[in-house]
């Protein structure tokens, strides 16, 4: 068993058969000296908001910031591209002894005429927060130049943790909503928040909840149109998917518009079931709309059911690591993987707070090790102690998996296939099944060994 550094105890749990749930240590800063799997602060930002396709991202630091968050998520977009660019201030030695904003300045006015986007949202770098450029002040002086929001991102990278990166993105694109006309929306509408349309997800889900007669207003951030986020507070009703980057916009738009919030999960086939359900109970007073929710979902089931149930037989009692950015994200996949017969032996996230924790440690099997915040060597060790054939993370998280010889599944930035929705689930399977049944590992020597004393001969 691996010896933790004394700071790190209180952030792992070990599931005890018949132990009350304990109370883990979360939401705070990475112990130095931790190498912790997070990003900084203007990254949760940035990937937040990148996906807005018709407004302009500037990187206000230095071009590593840029380079390191380029087209992050490939989020995919319906119409402008301008959001797969990552321009930056570059910010050089110069800069930092006289000041950055005459150059930011300079930037924003060049960009703003040559692409036309209907917003442009600056991000503020760790430098920036060290020299100390009003980067609001630019904001102000160059949005009475051109007419378009110019909105700044307090995202200085060392201020805080990821979670603080989501929060001042909702910050800023809060500024956005309840600029535009809301004149046509209809009773029966909601938003979609914490939705990336990586692959497509997006377009997926709207094309379910148009099955079932509601209106998606706007999707905050995924092939999302500045015009569509700035009427959003027209709707009905705020469906959160990546809890950890929206509540608080969520919360905001409650406190404000009178909009109430769920959260959901648009992975697995429970999950993506009781998403639609909870929309249809919501707008209860058109039956109609449960009864084409019912539909929906046993005709997407019977789609897929008997390839899912293929794909189970090859890998019932396998075992599984999850390590996610938002923990809501983990309960979906510990589900889906008992879908499909497998055992989750190792579930932690970057982001989750005690109450998600709570409900990660009542859903697992006891021996599961449950981690907050966690870093490679510890990952390593969960995955060699559990001896897991498969790791789900992202891509910080590949190179610990191959580098074991584990198969791997990327949930989160690179990934090509849509993994929501019915259709993603039967991905998610093929996946699972392709990388973890996969012949290659017999010549990883860890899995070698295995092989041999498996058969002894
Ligand atoms: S903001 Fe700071 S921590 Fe984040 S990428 Fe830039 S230099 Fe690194």
């Amino acid at each position: 068993m691996i010896d933790l550094l004394p700071e790190r105890q209180p952030q792992v749990v070990r599931k005890t058969e018949g132990a009350p749930t304990a109370d883990m240590a979360c939401g705070k800063a990475s112990a130095a000296g931790s190498v912790s799997q997070r990003a900084c602060v203007f990254c949760g930002s940035r990937v937040v908001l990148y996906p807005i396709s018709d407004a302009l991202h500037i990187v206000h630091g230095p071009i590593g910031c840029a380079a390191y968050t380029w087209d992050i998520r490939g989020a995919l977009s319906s119409g402008p591209q301008l959001h797969r660019n990552s321009f930056s201030t570059d910010l050089q030695e110069m800069d930092v002894i006289f000041g950055g904003e005459k150059k930011l300045e300079a930037a924003l006015l060049e960009l703003i005429a040559h692409y036309k986007p209907q917003a442009a949202f600056i991000y503020s770098t760790c430098i920036v927060g060290l020299i100390g450029d009003d980067v609001s002040a630019v904001c102000r002086r160059v949005a009475e130049k051109t007419g378009i929001p110019v909105l700044p991102v307090h995202s200085e990278g060392f201020k805080g943790t990821k979670k603080d990166g989501y929060r001042a993105a909702c910050e800023a694109v809060y500024q956005l909503i309840g600029t535009g006309d809301t004149t046509g929306i209809g009773t029966h509408s909601i938003n979609i928040l914490g939705e990336f349309n990586l692959a497509g997800e997006t377009w997926i889900l709207r094309d379910y909840y148009k099955r079932l007669g509601i209106e998606v207003v706007a999707c905050i951030t995924g092939d999302s149109r500045i015009a569509d986020i700035r009427r959003c507070h027209g709707a009905k009703l705020n469906l959160v998917q990546c809890s950890g980057s929206m509540t608080h916009l969520a919360k905001m738009m409650e406190r404000d518009h009178g909009i109430p919030f769920k959260r959901v999960s648009y992975f697995g086939i429970e999950d993506m079931s009781a998403a639609l359900y909870d929309a249809a109970k919501f707008f209860g007073d058109d039956p109609a709309i449960m009864l084409r929710a019912q539909q929906l979902v046993r005709e997407e089931i019977t789609a897929i059911y008997p390839e899912l149930q293929r794909y189970k037989q090859k890998l019932v009692g396998r075992r599984a690591a999850i390590y996610v950015g938002g923990a809501f994200k983990a309960f979906s996949l510990v589900r889906a993987l008992r879908l499909l017969g497998m055992e989750t032996a190792v579930v932690g996230s970057q982001t989750g707070d005690m109450e998600d924790y709570r409900q990660l440690q009542e859903i697992s099997d006891p021996g599961t090790i449950i981690v907050d915040d966690s870093n490679p060597l510890e990952l390593a060790e969960f995955c060699l102690e559990k001896d897991v054939d498969l790791f789900i993370g992202g891509v910080k998280e590949r190179p610990i998996a191959y580098k074991l010889g584990i198969g791997f599944c990327d949930h989160n930035h690179e990934r090509k296939e849509p993994l929501a929705g019915f259709v993603g689930m039967l991905n998610f399977a093929r996946e699972v099944y392709a990388s973890v049944a996969s012949p290659v590992w017999q010549f990883a020597p860890r899995r070698a060994n295995r092989a041999k004393e498996a058969s002894p001969v």
